[in-house]
C-alpha cells in the first residue's frame, strides 16, 4: 500500500520502478522469471509486480497462465509480432 499523504519530501514519496518483459514465454526463459520474480516482496512487504507483453510466436499459454496466477500482469505483443532473429 503506498501513502501518498506521507509523501511531503522526496526522502518519504514512494519510489516506483516498472518492469516489463517482452515477447514469447517458455521454457527457455520461466526459469529466469522464478527466480528473480517469485516470492520477491516491496519494502512496504506488498508483492513487486511486472508486466509480460507477450506474443503468441513460441509461447507457451500453460506457463502464460503460471505467470498470471503468480500474479502478474499479462498484456498483449500482438499475435503477430515476430522476434528478431539474425
Ligand atoms: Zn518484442
Amino acid at each position: 500500500m503506498v501513502h501518498f499523504k506521507s509523501c511531503r519530501t522526496l526522502k518519504t514519496c514512494p519510489e516506483f520502478v516498472l518492469i516489463t518483459f517482452d515477447d514469447g514465454i517458455n521454457v527457455l526463459n520461466i526459469e529466469t522469471y522464478r527466480r528473480i520474480l517469485y516470492n520477491r516482496l516491496n519494502k512496504d512487504g506488498c508483492p513487486a509486480g511486472t508486466t509480460f507483453f507477450i506474443n503468441h510466436e513460441y509461447t507457451n499459454y500453460q506457463l502464460v497462465n503460471e505467470l498470471y496466477n503468480n500474479g502478474f500482469e499479462i498484456a498483449l505483443h500482438s499475435i503477430s509480432h515476430q522476434t528478431n532473429q539474425q
